[in-house]
């Protein structure tokens, strides 16, 4: 549904998007993870055909949008971080008149709109003017805008922005509502409220794509490997940095005096197995005896906060 080929995006002498490439299939629901000013509104911009790249390629449902920008945009609803609400309008008559700018046929726009009116939960606002709404109903009628003329993809940028903690839910709930009926992508500086409603995260760092992690794929996390050795923690973690197949040696909490309690990662693309076997004959024969060793995966926190870090970029 969405394909970006190395795009990179400038203004002026400032690199915002650098070589991103990545794939969205139909129905996913991806979240596109990032600090401020790490390139998600000039991506998001770049999808929805706002402007063009500086360099490389994007599709949308197969067509090329540098070619068939009109085809591609037909396939997309969009809610930018200010959605363009005309606040003289009521709810309901705006969203008309956003069916008939997506050509939705007239016949069918009452309809339409009804159904728009209850997903969003915006049939007690219908007859309001949308500049005496409050900031979560606003949000609401600005998702409700991105839905007119059923597009296949919906993009939403910082949906949760400014919200209460109520409306924040609200807004979450009705994102998880739309998956698996829309290809989704939306971006937020909030770690759980992605977690909460995809399974595939995107995160961009300063214009560049850290990570591609999707939860129902295990290896999108690294292996970890929870280690305790009967030694002293500092002999432990020497050996252990030496070690090939592992990289980050880190020390954990001691439970027990002289057993130290460590955690290395797999390097990428070695083969796990042969690299824990490595392990336990290496650290045995050092004279550090394994007591206790486990695997474990990387969690969606442990990777963010790894790739934000700048500790491991992909
Ligand atoms: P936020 O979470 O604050 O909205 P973001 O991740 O959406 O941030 P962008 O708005 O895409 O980030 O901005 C990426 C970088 O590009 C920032 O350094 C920003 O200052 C810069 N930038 C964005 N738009 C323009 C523009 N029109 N002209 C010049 N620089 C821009």
């Amino acid at each position: 549904m969405i394909e970006l080929e190395s795009v990179t995006k400038k203004y002026g002498n400032l690199t915002a998007l650098r070589d991103v490439s990545f794939h969205i299939t139909e129905k996913e629901t991806v979240g596109l993870l990032g600090r401020n000013g790490a390139g998600k509104t000039t991506l998001l911009n770049l999808i929805t055909g706002y402007f063009p790249p500086s360099a490389g390629r994007i599709r949308i449902g197969g067509m090329e949008m540098a070619k068939d920008p009109a085809a591609c945009k037909r396939l997309i609803g969009y809610m930018p971080e200010r959605p363009p609400l005309y606040d003289e309008m009521t709810t309901e008559s705006y969203l008309r008149f956003v069916c008939r700018l997506r050509e939705v046929k007239k016949q069918a726009v009452r309809d339409h709109v009804e159904e728009i009116l209850a997903l969003c939960g915006l049939r007690e606002v219908r007859t309001r003017v949308l500049g005496h709404l409050s900031r979560g109903y606003r949000q609401r009628a600005g998702i409700a805008q991105a839905l007119c003329g059923a597009p296949e993809i919906l993009v939403f940028d910082e949906p949760t922005t400014g919200l209460d903690p109520q409306q924040t839910v609200e807004i979450r709930e009705l994102i998880r509502r739309l998956r698996g009926e829309h290809t989704v992508i939306f971006s937020s500086h909030i770690l759980s409220e992605v977690q909460q409603v995809c399974s595939r995260v995107i995160i961009l760092d300063e214009g560049r794509m850290a990570l591609d992690y999707d939860a129902e794929h295990p290896d999108s996390g690294r292996l970890l490997l929870r280690l305790k050795i009967a030694g002293e923690t500092p002999a432990v973690l020497k050996r252990l940095r030496h070690l090939d197949g592992f990289e980050d040696a880190e020390a954990l909490p001691e439970e027990e005096t002289g057993v130290a309690e460590v955690r290395v990662s797999a390097v990428r693309g070695e083969d796990s197995g042969a690299a824990l076997d490595r392990a336990f004959r290496t650290l045995a024969d050092s004279g550090l005896p394994v007591r206790m060793m486990r695997e474990e995966r990387e969690n969606l926190e442990e990777v963010f906060l790894r790739v934000i870090s700048g500790s491991g970029r992909q």
